[in-house]
């Protein structure tokens, strides 16, 4: 598994105008945590687990995985999982459960929640993932004591990618948006929560250690969390 790489000079340097931050949003799945689990979980174990029980080729059953996934992207419905375990007459959970040796901190992530947590500022997680993907991964990691408010957006009945995720969240959680930075590694909530009035969003660039480099022309992006660290000391963070 290859290291996530890290620069002297993060790409921090969108100009914005000096204000206070009141609020860090962290998402979790490729942000805090190593998207490698996640990989593993849909993109190798259910193809194969498919193949096994379909009595398919695993070409056959990954393909059917990948056109299966592309009906509901972008919907509250791709990230749930009793919505996929009937699609593929599985358990989803039982897959996660097997594999929760693989879910992993990302490089940063303490040093950046340590930092958080000390400061004035309130750290909320906010997440697409299905409620009890969130638990078991807050349970592994031991995370959830860094965290002011944890959310999930099936409490909301819409994904981060919908700007009625920002409306309901931000409300429910009384953040001024523009005394918010939102760390995200999905180009399309950091489009939406930009568009919704959130002052500073970043992307991930190395969101799983066993992927591809993952560009944001429109963003700013980090290798790994703690590179925010000096330009949020600079902000009186
Ligand atoms: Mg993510």
């Amino acid at each position: 598994m290859r290291q996530v790489r890290r620069t002297k000079h993060p790409d921090v340097t969108q100009s914005v105008p000096h204000g206070e931050i009141k609020t860090l949003i962290l998402d979790m799945d490729g942000t805090l945590l190593d998207l490698h689990f996640d990989d593993q979980v849909w993109n190798y174990a259910l193809p194969r687990e498919l193949a096994a029980r379909q009595r398919s080729a695993l070409p056959e059953a990954k393909a059917h995985v990948v056109t299966t996934l592309n009906t509901a992207r972008g919907t509250l419905a791709w990230y749930c999982m009793d919505h996929w375990s009937r699609e593929f007459g599985l358990s989803l959970h039982d897959i996660e459960d097997e594999l929760a040796h693989l879910i992993g901190v990302r490089d940063g992530t303490l040093e950046f929640l340590n930092f958080g947590h000390a400061s004035r500022s309130r750290c909320v997680l906010a997440t697409n993932a299905h409620p009890a993907s969130l638990q078991r991964k807050l349970v592994r990691t031991g995370l959830a004591p860094y965290f002011d408010q944890i959310v999930s957006a099936h409490q909301f009945g819409v994904p981060k990618e919908d700007p009625r995720f920002w409306t309901e969240f931000t409300a429910q959680a009384q953040i001024e948006p523009s005394t918010a930075v939102l760390v995200d590694d999905n180009p399309a909530v950091l489009a939406t929560a930009r568009e919704f009035g959130i002052r500073h969003v970043f992307g991930v660039r190395y969101p799983s250690s066993s992927g591809s480099l993952k560009h944001y022309p429109a963003f700013a992006s980090v290798n790994a969390l703690d590179e925010l660290l000096p330009w949020l000391r600079t902000r009186g963070v």
